[in-house]
């Protein structure tokens, strides 16, 4: 047996290798290749795409995991389960199917691309309608419980099921739309002027790299590097690549940027690297690792005590633009919220409601009970409904995101849930590691930084999201954490009751 291990163990990493050179060459397509080198690129991407789903269908895969039984022993049953989820929801799917998929997606988002720049949501529906039949047929290949949504949520949210998050958004809105709406109608507005003067792209970039290394980034493990829209990927936890964007017109788009990304950095160089290429080396969700880059970003990096011990930096960064900017004027900017049609742009408090009107909208999609023709006046309402705004047209509508191009269906709840899960493991963590803003306003983030490696990050895949949060919080994860942290921190900002 320890041989049928042995063997399986080596076929796992022969896939996680592979993994890790299509996320090289995929960071280097999109940070340093030159312009005509996307066609050899294109194919290079296939080829590793083929060799790829080749192991991973491979009968000689499928024979070593049916010759593999639970252990008892925690990292070889993490292994195994993985393994076998992989190898069942590879082989459920047809080749022509995802064949069609890749074809089918790669022409949406083209045709997503020109009906977003033209505003022109008839020009891309017929491509979204095929979209969703083929992403129907998925669904139904790789089965579900309730509803077929329920099988594409699992693909980034492995457990998770499309029941308990309506009921856990149908809460959330419940309470941030109010929130919201007090917000919008206080005296107290707040102006961002500050953060719009004029802030030098190299004096960003240091600024940036100071601050990704204050909360414990670690540069000889990673990179800092640009990219048209910003992300994290990794080839293991010794080697982690952030990319940012720089607006020199905006102090937040690259600073705030870089403390996600290098959130969700953390998290990949907290894996263990004894198990690199495995599932106990790698992201248990996309929503857990949502909580890792929202929990850096906003917990931290819109805090007082963060910007206590920073701002005398940012200030000898940029004299001129923030010099003669007090602490206070500071933290009120860079937290204004306000009702806005933009996803990406929205704040802490408004950010989960562009989530739920998305999760709705392609629940009702997927189902059927939505037609694609009918999107844009669907969306223009629940936008009034939900975010308090109906959107001037399409473009900053409906065809704002390039999810759906990409059949993502499924995906828009990671985003949600990643704030949940932050809120409820900030709150532990505060109660675990003492006084934390004392510590943050000193400048020392590692105790945050280890509370997160021990109770999250080194355990891969380990525990699914729901059981880690379970077992890291003591509760089922529910929107008080966050409720609780929103209110306490926009009520005194806005001079709410
Ligand atoms: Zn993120």
């Amino acid at each position: 047996m320890a041989d049928a291990y042995a063997d399986l163990l080596n076929k796992i990493i022969e896939i996680g290798r592979l993994t890790a050179i299509d996320a090289l060459v995929q960071w280097d397509q999109d940070t340093y290749m030159p312009p005509q080198g996307v066609s050899a690129r294109s194919e290079m991407c296939a080829q590793i795409a083929i060799t790829a789903h080749k192991l991973q269908t491979s009968s000689q895969l499928g024979e070593l995991i049916a010759n593999n039984n639970e252990t008892g022993d925690p990292i070889r049953d993490t292994i195994i389960r993985e393994a076998k989820r992989d190898f069942e929801r590879a082989c459920k799917l047809p080749a022509d199917l995802v064949e069609q998929l890749s074809r089918a997606s790669s022409l949406a988002k083209s045709a997503w691309v020109q009906a977003r720049q033209e505003n022109n949501f008839q020009a891309f529906a017929p491509h979204l309608d095929d979209l969703l039949k083929l992403v129907r047929q998925k669904a139904e290949a790789i089965g579900f419980d309730n509803e077929p949504y329920d099988a594409l949520v699992d693909e980034y949210e492995p457990g998770a099921t499309t029941a308990e998050i309506a009921a856990l958004f149908e809460r959330l809105r419940a309470d941030l739309v109010p929130l919201s709406r007090e917000i919008a109608a206080s005296p107290n507005q707040i102006d961002d002027a500050i953060l719009r003067r004029n802030f030098p792209e190299a004096q960003q970039e240091a600024l940036c790299k100071h601050l990704a290394s204050a909360i414990c980034f670690d540069f000889t493990a990673g990179r800092l590097d640009r990219s048209v829209h910003p992300f994290c990927t990794s080839m293991g936890p010794r080697d982690v690549r952030v990319t940012t964007r720089f607006d020199e017109r905006f102090f937040s788009s690259a600073i705030f940027g870089v403390l996600h990304e290098v959130g969700h950095g953390l998290y990949e160089q907290g894996l263990d690297p004894t198990h690199q290429f495995t599932p106990m080396g790698t992201a248990t969700s996309l929503g857990i690792h949502e909580s890792q880059s929202r929990l850096w970003e906003n917990m931290v990096g819109r805090s007082l005590p963060f910007w206590k011990c920073h701002l005398a930096t940012a200030q000898e960064h940029f004299p001129d633009a923030l010099g003669n900017v007090s602490l206070q004027n500071f933290y009120k900017a860079i937290n204004k919220s306000a009702p806005s049609h933009i996803r990406v742009e929205a704040d802490e408090v408004t950010y989960n409601l562009h989530i739920i009107l998305r999760f709705e909208l392609e629940r009702e999609l997927v189902s059927g009970r939505l037609a694609v023709k009918d999107i844009p006046e669907a969306w223009n309402q629940k936008s009034l409904d939900v975010i308090g705004l109906t959107p001037p047209n399409d473009a900053d509508g409906c065809l704002q995101d390039i999810h759906w191009s990409l059949a993502g269906f499924g995906y828009f709840p990671t985003y949600a849930l990643g704030n949940l899960y932050a809120a409820q493991f900030f709150d532990k963590a505060r109660s675990d590691l003492g006084n934390l803003d004392e510590q943050i306003t000193k400048g020392e983030a590692r105790p945050l930084r280890n509370w997160l490696q021990e109770n999250i990050h080194k355990h891969g895949k380990r525990f699914r999201a729901a059981a880690l949060c379970e077992k890291v919080t003591g509760n089922r994860l529910t929107t008080e954490p966050l409720m609780k942290y929103l209110d306490g921190k926009y009520r005194p900002l806005y001079s709410l009751a």
